[in-house]
């Protein structure tokens, strides 16, 4: 069976009209399933709020106070991320639907969606980037609370790295993020260097393949490839968290990997195959996507790979020359880095 969660109030996670975070995308996504006849593949759920006991297994009590304080008339949390009034409520909404996703896989449920979710700027006593509350993290502390799994494997694939999911897990081995983002000298937030392994117990499970600009599909496709199935298999995960950011798109306004909506469905069709054989528990959390229009199409190619179909959106691909070989290079350069801990062999 598979879900997605749905709230009106969604809609209202809307950081201004000059802002690149539009407010309407989940229910464009759900207008979007409608149109296609996906919709009926899903069991649509309601999720509630995440309580201050679910936000506070992950964010400090200061941190949790000032956006409840900042929530009451507005403001701004950082230099790119108003907050406007209410935003408390909508925050605390998506990570209630990340929550919901979570429990429904441990309910015969095998694939879940949050169309407000992927919060992965929001660290333990600060954020920025357009986040408030890391619903990953809160997600996966839920399970660990209430479900006492004890293994997660985060793949996100959002164009930018996820600084704050990676400051919370960065020690914990039980966790293993794995990030593959426009290279951190290029694009915001600057970090995600593939030399941040982990530290103590937690050395090894963190992984970061940072891309260069203009990376193109092809050569993303071989990146992924090379290291998210190995990976998978061998970590044995309880349950993946997919973040599916679609701001890799060659529209997207903020990013440049250039890639096609193609791409959208086979990593979506693989991801979802690795969930099958290993945990077949998957949480796909929509992530980041700045193009009003296109950032829907992709997130479409995102459903047909999860459902499966044998139809999906192609467009012509404008970046033929990609960097396949610095893509090469660079995948080498990450699994010598990564030898001690993973085999790729
Ligand atoms: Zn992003």
């Amino acid at each position: 069976m598979k879900a997605i969660a749905y709230h009106p109030d969604y809609n209202k996670y809307d950081l201004g009209t000059d802002h690149p975070l539009i407010g309407n995308k989940p229910q464009k996504v759900i207008d979007m399933l409608k149109s296609r006849h996906l919709i009926n593949e899903f069991d649509v759920i309601t999720p509630s709020i995440a309580t201050d006991e679910d936000i506070l297994r992950v964010h400090s009590e200061k941190y949790l106070n000032q956006i409840k304080r900042l929530s009451e008339n507005g403001g701004m949390l950082s230099f790119d991320t108003p907050a406007p009034k209410g935003i408390y409520q909508c925050a605390a909404l998506a990570a209630g639907g990340t929550i919901a996703c979570c429990a429904k896989l441990l309910d015969s449920y095998t694939v879940t969606v949050n169309p407000l979710a992927g919060f992965h700027h929001a660290s333990k006593s600060h954020s920025s980037g357009f986040c408030f509350f890391n619903d990953i993290a809160i997600g996966i502390e839920y399970l660990r609370a209430h479900h006492h799994l004890k293994k997660f494997l985060i793949i996100d694939l959002d164009v930018h790295h996820g600084n704050g999911t990676q400051d919370i897990y960065f020690r914990d081995p039980s966790v293993v993020n794995l990030s593959i983002h426009q290279d951190g000298r290029t694009l915001y937030p600057g970090t995600g260097a593939m030399e941040k392994i982990g530290d103590d117990d937690g050395t090894g499970y963190t992984i970061n393949l940072p891309l260069p600009p203009g990376t193109g599909s092809n050569a993303y496709l071989y990146a992924f490839d090379e290291l998210v199935p190995k990976i998978t298999t061998a970590f044995q995960p309880d349950i993946i968290l997919y973040q599916s950011g679609v701001d890799t798109h060659h529209s997207d306004p903020l990013a440049d990997i250039m890639l096609t909506y193609e791409v959208y469905y086979h990593i979506a069709t693989k991801i979802k195959q690795l969930s099958e054989s290993t945990c077949n528990k998957l949480a796909v959390l929509l992530g980041g996507g700045y193009n009003n229009s296109t950032c829907i199409t992709a997130y479409e190619n995102i459903f047909n790979g999860l459902l499966h179909k044998s139809t999906y959106v192609t467009e012509p691909d404008p970046f033929k020359n990609d960097n396949i070989d610095v893509v090469k290079k660079d995948v080498n350069q990450l699994k010598e880095i990564l030898q001690s801990y993973w085999s790729f062999t």
